[in-house]
This record gives structure tokens, sequence and C-alpha cells, in this order.
């Protein structure tokens, strides 16, 4: 599988230089790569599509989710300035792919997925690969993760209509949450919301994106 995940690599990298216009990122840390290197996609992926795990291309995982593209989750990693120290809210565990690279790059990760049958396989699938510094819940992620608040970053890995109000409030002063937000199905604007130190919200959109719907639970 190494030659498929480098050419990955070098895909990733194209769309990030072609988009770094629009999101201010004109290469990936060597720690995101690392990451992507790392993490073992086809485990991820139905058994049946191992052989696409690593193109440049979001898969079907079932229930009518996705695994995301490898691109927008090398983005997304990147978007929340991501250190060793942090600890990140992810919404959206799906097959637990974002949640592993994730945990290659920052300290804890804490993951809420809403359909049983996805969080219990992904939080299986995790820890057989051993990490053991992802906490996945299952449940609604709009209301966040109020126990292990506040996070140094958040991802909203499922198209919003609107930034629910707790994610903002559990987020830390100095931290960066990334979430698509967009009405309609096929289009969403992935929206970057950084809290200074002094607490105020800035939001800027980024980039033309296609999420499924985070479903109100
Ligand atoms: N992070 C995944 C992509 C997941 S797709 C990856 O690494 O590829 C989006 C996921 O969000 C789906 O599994 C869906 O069931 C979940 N989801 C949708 N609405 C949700 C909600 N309100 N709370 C938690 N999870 C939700």
């Amino acid at each position: 599988m190494s030659e498929a995940c480098e050419q990955m690599l070098r895909e990733i990298e194209q769309e990030v230089q072609l988009t770094a216009n629009r999101t201010g990122c004109h290469r990936l840390r060597p720690a995101v790569v690392e990451a992507l290197r790392r993490v073992p996609r086809e485990r991820f992926v139905p058994p049946e599509l191992a052989a696409q795990a690593y193109v440049n291309r979001p898969l079907p995982i079932g229930r009518n989710q996705t695994i995301s593209q490898p691109y927008i989750v090398a983005i997304m990693t990147e978007l929340i300035d991501p250190g060793p120290d942090d600890r990140v809210l992810e919404i959206g565990t799906g097959c637990g792919y974002q949640a592993a690279v994730l945990a290659e790059v920052v300290d804890t990760i804490y993951s809420i997925e809403s359909i049983p049958e996805l969080g219990e396989a992904a939080a299986e699938r995790l820890a057989e690969l051993g990490y053991d510094n992802i906490h996945v819940r299952i449940g609604n992620g709009r209301a966040g993760w109020p126990d292990a608040a506040p996070f140094d970053g958040i991802l909203v890995t499922a198209g919003a209509e609107d930034v629910p109000a707790a994610l903002i409030e559990q987020l830390a002063p100095g931290g960066t949450l990334v979430i698509p937000v967009g009405a309609g199905r096929w289009g969403q604007q992935l929206r970057r919301v950084h809290k200074d130190a002094a607490g105020a919200v800035h939001s800027e959109d980024l980039l033309a994106v296609a999420f499924v719907p985070l479903t109100h639970g």
C-alpha cells in the first residue's frame, strides 16, 4: 500500500497548493504529512473498497455516510493549527479515520458519533490499532462534550446549517473550530471560527465543500 499512499500524499499536496489562496495554507506541516503516512486508511474503508483506500476521494462506509476525502482530512487538521499538547473535539466520528489522523498530531481526541453502529465499530477499530488517546461517545454532537471542555480545536465533519452555540462555548481562548456551514446537502462553506485570547470570536468562510448533513439528533 505504500506507493499508493505516497501518490495520495502528492495529490493532497497539489490540492493544498491549488487552494492556498482560499485557505491560507501553502504546505502541510510535516507532522500532518507523517500522520497521513502512518494511519492505515485501508483499515477504515469497507473491505471491498480496500483497493481504493488511497484514492484522493471520499468513499461510502455504510449507513449513507462517507469517509472524507484525504485532502479534506488533511486541510481540516491543518486549519485547527494543531499542537502536540492540544485536546481536540471531533463531531462525526464515522469510521474514525479523521480521529486517527488527529491522534497522531495532538494529545487527546474526543469524538462524538450519532449512529451507534458506526461509533461502536470505529471505537473498536481505533482500539485495535492501538489509539488509546481517542475517546468515542455516541450522542448528538451539537451539544459538544461539556465534561471534557474546553478544547484547543474542534472539527465538525458533517455539514451544519448553523454553528452550534455549545461548540463555540466549549472552545478555549486561542482555539479554532472548523465546520462546514450551509443549507444544501451538496454545498457548504468550510468556516474557520477563531476565539481570541480575550474570548472574542472571528469567523471566515474559506472553501466550498460537500459533507453529509449534521443531524439534529
Ligand atoms: N470524520 C469522518 C467522516 C464522517 S461523515 C472521517 O474520518 O471520515 C459524518 C459523520 O457525522 C457520519 O458518521 C454521521 O453519522 C455523523 N453525524 C451526523 N450528524 C451528527 C450529529 N448531530 N452528532 C454526531 N455525529 C453526527
